[in-house]
Parts: structure tokens; sequence; C-alpha cells
């Protein structure tokens, strides 16, 4: 099975990254394909999200510090064909010691090496923490294409422009072969002009690059991870649900 690895990621936070991590991983995985979410930041939220923190020994930290393999930090979830790679707050220091190591930037790509040989996984994506440390160069390096969820708000398209840099410079240095896949809109406020202003000009930069499938503000998404639960375990006919299973057919469709 051919493995595509996408890390979702934005330097601002709070943009709806480990949100839609979480929800696209299941609904892939609630479609038959088997899907690996590794959570690279230190907050673990998608970790937590999923209801797995209590359960599991060795985190993604053990895999990039003490070069445990990956598959064995690698736990189940309740929803078939959804595997995570768990978080832990001591990932904080792992980027001061990863800093340390030879070859710094490619960490993350050698340890998921094996698991894209093994043809374990359809998809795997990469939930980044809010900055562009050395875990998410990690993840860029490792990933062939970038997800980028953003928020319909004012300044949306300034943060833009720092991803489409960052993306040629790791074009140019670490991984000639990452591709923008696309930009995602969440958290979309039917009821504002703002958030329509917002799509519209962000589609007159970038047209191809854009999902059509828009997340909507929906307080389901919100309330779920705190319940340990994917939305569709959550509140399946939520408006929110619905969404991810649209974007869901239309990932797949992008990465083919
Ligand atoms: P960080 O940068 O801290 O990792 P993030 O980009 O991963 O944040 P999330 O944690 O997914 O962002 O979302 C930020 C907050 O917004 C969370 O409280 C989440 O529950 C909420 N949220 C995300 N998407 C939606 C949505 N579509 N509707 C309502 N609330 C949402
Ligand atoms: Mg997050």
């Amino acid at each position: 099975m051919n493995t595509v690895i996408t890390a979702l990621t934005n330097q601002k936070g709070g943009v709806g990254k480990t949100t839609t991590s979480i929800n696209l991983a299941a609904a892939l995985a609630q479609r038959g394909k088997k899907t690996l979410l590794i959570d690279l930041d230190p907050q673990a939220n998608a970790t937590s999200g999923l209801g797995i923190d209590k359960q599991c020994e060795q985190t993604i930290y053990s895999v990039l510090v003490d070069g445990v393999p990956l598959e064995e930090v690698i736990v189940e979830t309740e929803q078939k064909h959804l595997f995570v790679a768990p978080s832990e707050l001591d990932l904080a220091g792992a980027e001061i010691e990863i800093a340390r190591m030879e070859n710094p930037l490619v960490r993350l790509k050698e340890f998921l090496q094996p698991v894209v040989d093994a043809g374990t996984y359809a998809y795997i994506l990469l939930d980044c923490p809010p900055s562009l440390g050395l875990l998410t160069l990690n993840s860029l390096t490792a990933a062939q294409s970038i997800l980028v969820p953003l928020q319909c708000e004012y300044y949306a398209l300034e943060g833009l422009s720092v991803i489409t840099d960052m993306v040629i410079k790791v074009q140019e240095s670490t991984n000639p072969r990452l591709r923008l896949d696309g930009i995602l809109f969440t958290m979309f406020d039917i009821r504002t002009n703002l958030s329509k202003d917002v799509v519209e000009e962000v589609r007159r930069h970038f047209q191809d690059g854009l999902y059509e499938s828009v997340i909507p503000r929906n307080v389901r998404l919100s309330e779920a991870p705190s319940h340990g639960m994917d939305i569709f375990r959550y509140a399946p006919s939520s408006r929110g649900a619905e969404a991810y299973r649209a974007l869901a057919k239309e990932f797949i469709r992008r990465n083919r």
C-alpha cells in the first residue's frame, strides 16, 4: 500500500489543526482506510482528545529522543482502522535534545520509513504544534503534503505568506517533493460577512490550493475532545461530523 503522509500545520495557535487531525483521521478510518495520527505537539491535545492519554506508556518523545521504533508506541483507538502515536508534555524538551543530534531535521522521516516500507497505513497525519520549530520542520521534512487549517479572521492571509515561504525553504533544503495540498477554512461562521470576505480574499490568491469543503463553527466539535471522542462517536449527525465526512472524501481525491 502506498502511504500518503500529510502534515497539518499553521504556526498560529488555535486555528483547528488538532480538531481537523482527529476528525479527518477518524473520517478516513470510517471509510475503511487504515490511518495513523501522529501527535507532534507537546500540548498532546490530539492524544487526550481521543481519550488515550491514560493508556500510553511510550510516546513520540521516546521515538524522537530515545530512538524507540515508531511501531512500539502506536496505540489502537476505539475507532476501527484508527491508530495514534501519542504525545506528552516532555516533548517540549525534545526540540533542544534533537537539536544536538546529527541530522536533526530528518529524525521523524527516518523513524517513519520502516512503517512506510511496511505499507501498513493508507494515511499518516501529523498534528503539528503552533510554531515553526524543530518538531514542525521534522514534520515538513517527512511529509509529502501539507494541509493548512485557516481560521476565517482578518489576519489569515498574512499568516499564509509565512507558511508558503516556509514550504519553499523546506523544498529547497530537506524535502523537494513537499507540496501544499490545500488550505482548509475552519470555524466558518455563516452569519458574518468577515468569514465570507476572508474566504473570497484567500481564494483570489490561492485558487486550486483551497479545499471546497469548509468546516463550520460547531459547538459539538469543541465539546467532543473533553469526552475523549472524535465527532463521529460524540455527535454523528452534527454539522461538524457532516463537514469532516465531506472533507475526508475530498482529501482522498486530492491525495491520490
Ligand atoms: P494549537 O495551535 O494550540 O495546537 P489548534 O490549531 O490545534 O490549536 P484546535 O485545538 O483544533 O486548534 O482548536 C482550538 C479551539 O477551537 C479548541 O477549543 C477547539 O475545540 C475549538 N474548535 C476548533 N474547531 C472548531 C469548530 N469548527 N467549531 C467550534 N470550535 C472549534
Ligand atoms: Mg493543536
